[in-house]
């Protein structure tokens, strides 16, 4: 059964989207069946794989709120084991429309279910907020990934994230763990990034990834392309980080050995 990882930070900016394309675009050249999930009306994610969220019939929303099947929504990508269930901006109404359904915060999860066993790896792309879409992403999720920008204030909403978190481990998803939190944006010129690398690994210590993703000019751009900066250069530094960081997270998961 698929890993599903969601990759939450109320914080907008912080580099949920590109983690998600490109740990999953890393996940899938490394031949492990991955599926994206856009859980953001903004749909980031379907746009920056190259695929226009207006003309995107069946998305995640159809899914949770209409009981269309995610086999009828899922988009084979260009890239080979890689996957896209899409978003569109539909799913700013479904926080309303779901708000009196019965078990509203499992509607991801019971969507997901029926596709999992298809896939090494789900990875969530969540949305900026704590709303009822990001509790339905962490409800259907193994473990959360938390992207932590290397910026001024990178530790505020941390707290409440990592409460809510708890919440939903008490009360919604036992089964969630967190993944790990991953520095983003690192600029070695620069003496606040490396005072926030020095802040999050001393507080959070082994809770950090050791992979560290540099601020990249690749990863900014890949999108407008409508592709993963691996695809389009895969030696750059940004896709190489996040070629590391899957190693480092199939490591830890006993699904590639570790390196002498
Ligand atoms: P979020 O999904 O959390 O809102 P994004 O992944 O969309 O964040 O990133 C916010 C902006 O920063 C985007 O314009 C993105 O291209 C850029 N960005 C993200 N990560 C990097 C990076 N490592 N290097 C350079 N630009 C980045
Ligand atoms: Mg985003």
């Amino acid at each position: 059964m698929g890993k599903v990882i969601a990759i939450a930070n109320q914080k907008g900016g912080v580099g949920k989207t590109t983690t998600t394309i490109n740990l999953a675009a890393s996940l899938a050249a490394l031949e492990f069946q991955t599926l994206i999930v856009d859980a953001d009306p903004q749909a980031n994610s379907t746009s920056g794989l190259g695929y226009n969220p207006k003309e995107i019939e069946n998305s995640i929303y159809e899914c949770m709120v209409e009981g269309v099947r995610p086999q009828d929504a899922i988009i084979q990508t260009d890239f080979p084991n890689l996957d896209l269930l899409p978003s569109h901006i539909d799913l700013v109404g479904a926080e309303i429309e779901m708000i009196n359904l019965q078990n509203r915060e499992d509607k991801m999860k019971n969507a997901l279910d029926s596709i999992r066993d298809s896939y090494d790896f789900v990875i969530i792309d969540c949305s900026p907020s704590l709303g009822l879409i990001t509790i339905n992403s962490l409800t259907a999720a193994d473990s959360v990934i938390i992207p932590v920008q290397c910026e001024y204030f990178a530790l505020e909403g941390l707290g409440k994230l990592l409460n809510t978190i708890k919440i939903i481990q008490s009360r919604l998803n036992t089964n969630l763990s967190i993944e790990g939190i991953l520095l983003t944006m690192y600029d070695l010129r620069v003496r606040l990034s490396n005072q926030v690398v020095g802040e999050v690994t001393s507080h959070f210590q082994q809770m950090v990834f050791n992979t560290i993703i540099p601020r990249n000019i690749r990863l900014s751009e890949s999108p407008s392309f409508g592709v993963p900066a691996l695809a389009q250069d895969a030696d750059s530094k940004g896709a190489v980080s996040y070629l590391n960081l899957a190693r480092e997270i199939l490591i830890k998961n006993g699904l590639m050995p570790q390196e002498a």
